[in-house]
């Protein structure tokens, strides 16, 4: 490269690299921070049973309040934590946040719900992975039904042996496991059966296709998929009653999206929880 182009391009190149670059660096930099100066921010998103209307449950959506940039989102950092090994400490904090929340709904005596929480393959890898979630329920006083976790298909298979191993640990203190971004990934539909799998999220571009162009294709095999299988089906990314009425007729089981609620602070969660709003009887009847 550096002989075929002149002088004045090189330096135009340098300068096109050199911005991303410092500012991943500066980035890499704050983010190293946020934990301590507690700028990490936990959100949580309805997830709604569409038989009886109510939530279910919660999935714990991460987000990064920086004093200049303004609120991150985990698209944008999650992958930096992932790289320098940051997510380690990440991961703990959203478990240990989660489990704070989950013990304070539970001395307010609000419904009991599930929190969901999304776990990156460095962070399975860790060899006290599984103890520390355990530890983390049972420092709180909490019931190991109360925490599910998200896996995607890729994260499986870079370790199959191993990964199993550990799902099998987190099955068996009764930690659910659900399949993130499902349809997305490169596997094989052989872990299904083998592993112990709760719950498949049927990724969000599926359930767009029936809104844009009304392919209804990938997400009825899914459910039939996942019904012959006895699994929870969570539907992702619900953004039109359009999509709500298909996979009510397709009895999908829970349903997670923009038109039920997007992920909401943990006071506007509580509140939600509190008043018992159901969001889907706004849609009821129709
Ligand atoms: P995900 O786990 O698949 O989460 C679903 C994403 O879809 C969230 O984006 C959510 O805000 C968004 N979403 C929810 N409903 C709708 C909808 O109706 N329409 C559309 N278009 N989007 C919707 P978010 O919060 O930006 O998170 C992005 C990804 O970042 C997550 O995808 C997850 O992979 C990752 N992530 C978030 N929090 C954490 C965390 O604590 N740890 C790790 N390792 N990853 C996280
Ligand atoms: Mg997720
Ligand atoms: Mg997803
Ligand atoms: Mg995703």
């Amino acid at each position: 490269h550096a002989k075929t182009c002149g002088r004045d391009n090189c330096q135009l190149f340098h300068m096109g690299m050199n911005v991303p670059l410092s500012n991943r660096l500066s980035l890499e930099n704050d983010l190293r921070h946020a934990l301590e100066r507690n700028q990490l921010v936990a959100y949580y998103q309805p997830q709604v049973d569409l038989k009886r209307g109510h939530i279910v449950g919660f999935e714990c959506l991460i987000r990064w309040q920086h004093p200049v940039r303004g609120l991150i989102s985990p698209a944008e950092f999650i992958p930096l934590a992932e790289e320098t090994g940051m997510i380690t400490a990440i991961g703990k904090w959203m478990l240990d946040t989660a489990c704070q929340q989950l013990k304070v709904w539970k001395t307010r005596e609000l419904p009991p719900v599930r929190l969901a929480i999304n776990i990156s393959p460095r962070q399975m890898e860790q060899p006290d992975f599984v103890e520390h979630i355990l530890n983390a329920l049972h420092q709180h006083g909490l019931d190991q039904g109360m925490l599910e976790v998200e896996i995607t298909e890729n994260l499986i298979m870079k370790d199959v042996e191993r990964t199993v191993e550990k799902l099998k640990q987190l099955s068996a203190s009764g930690i659910k496991i659900a399949i993130d971004d499902f349809g997305t990934g490169y596997s094989s539909l052989n872990y299904l059966k083998k592993f112990p799998i709760h719950t498949i999220k049927i990724d969000q571009s599926f359930i767009a296709d029936i809104e844009r162009d009304g392919d209804t294709s990938i997400v009825t095999a899914i459910i039939a998929m996942a019904k012959g299988l006895h699994l929870n089906l969570i539907a992702e990314g619900v953004e039109t009653e359009n999509q709500l009425a298909f996979l009510r007729r397709m009895e999908c089981d829970e349903i997670q999206g923009y038109l039920l609620s997007e992920p909401l602070t943990a006071q506007a969660a509580t509140t939600m929880l509190i008043e018992n709003i159901t969001p889907l009887a706004m849609f009821a009847g129709r």
